[in-house]
C-alpha cells in the first residue's frame, strides 16, 4: 500500500539525486583522492567530480528526457565518455543499466530496487568483482539487498544508505582482489576502498533526494 507521504521515482527525484551526488563528490573530492592515493593512483576524486559535473550539465541542455529511466541512461552515457580509469566504465554501465531497467516507468520501491539490482549486475558483469574483493561492489550489494527488503521508498532508501555505509567501512580490513589496489596485495589491507566510498555517496545522495 502506498502512503501519501512516500516518495515516487520521477524526473524530480532523479534530478535531485544526481545533483546531490555531484555536490557530494565535489565536497568529498579530496577525501576520495586521499583514499585512492593510499591504494591506487590518486585520481578517483577528480574522476568522479569531472563525471558528475558533466552529468549535471546535461540537465541544462535542450534534449533532457522527461522520464527517469532515460535521464539515468543519459547520466551513464556522460560518465562513460567523461570519466577515465576503472570507475568511468563501471559507474557509466551501472547508470545505463539502471536507466534501462526503469525504462518508461515512474514508480514505486519495486522499480527503484530493480534498477539498483540491475546497476549492481552491470558492475559485476563488467568488473567481475565479488563481495569481499574490496571494490564498489562491497557497498553496492548490501544497498541492493536493503532495498529488496520492501516497505516505503523513503524507509528502504534510508536502510540502503546505512547498508552502503557499513559495506564501505567493511572494506577497510579487506585485501583487494580487483583493480589497481590488488597490485598491492596484503598492503591494501587497512585502507578504505575509494570506489566503495563513492558508492556510499550514491546512496547517501538518493536519501537526500528522497527526503
Ligand atoms: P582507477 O583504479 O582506474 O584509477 P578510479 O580510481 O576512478 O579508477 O576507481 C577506483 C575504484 O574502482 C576502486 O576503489 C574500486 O572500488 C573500483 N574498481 C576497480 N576495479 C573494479 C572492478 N573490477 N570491479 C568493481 N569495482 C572496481
Ligand atoms: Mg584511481
Amino acid at each position: 500500500m502506498r502512503i501519501a507521504t512516500d516518495v515516487a521515482l520521477d524526473v524530480g527525484l532523479v534530478r535531485r539525486w544526481i545533483e546531490a551526488l555531484a555536490a557530494a563528490v565535489e565536497t568529498g573530492c579530496d577525501d576520495l583522492t586521499r583514499l585512492d592515493a593510499a591504494i591506487g593512483d590518486a585520481d578517483h576524486g577528480v574522476n568522479m567530480t569531472r563525471g558528475m559535473r558533466a552529468a549535471v550539465a546535461t540537465f541544462d541542455g535542450d534534449d533532457v528526457p522527461d522520464l527517469p529511466g532515460p535521464m539515468l541512461t543519459l547520466v551513464g552515457n556522460r560518465l562513460v565518455s567523461v570519466v577515465g580509469g576503472a570507475a568511468g566504465p563501471l559507474y557509466g554501465s551501472a547508470f545505463r543499466a539502471m536507466g534501462a531497467a526503469i525504462g518508461g516507468s515512474t514508480g514505486d520501491l519495486e522499480v527503484v530496487s530493480g534498477a539498483v539490482r540491475a546497476g549492481l549486475e552491470a558492475v559485476q558483469r563488467l568488473g567481475a568483482a565479488e563481495a569481499g574483493d574490496k571494490t564498489m561492489v562491497d557497498a553496492w550489494m548490501p544497498a541492493a539487498l536493503a532495498l529488496e527488503a520492501g516497505g516505503r521508498v523513503v524507509d528502504a532508501v534510508e536502510m540502503a544508505e546505512k547498508a552502503a555505509r557499513e559495506g564501505m567501512m567493511a572494506t577497510i580490513p579487506m585485501r583487494a582482489h580487483k583493480g589497481r589496489a590488488s597490485y598491492l596485495g596484503w598492503r591494501s589491507e587497512g585502507h578504505q576502498d575509494p570506489g566503495a566510498t563513492s558508492t556510499h555517496m550514491v546512496f547517501a545522495s538518493l536519501l537526500i533526494a528522497a527526503t
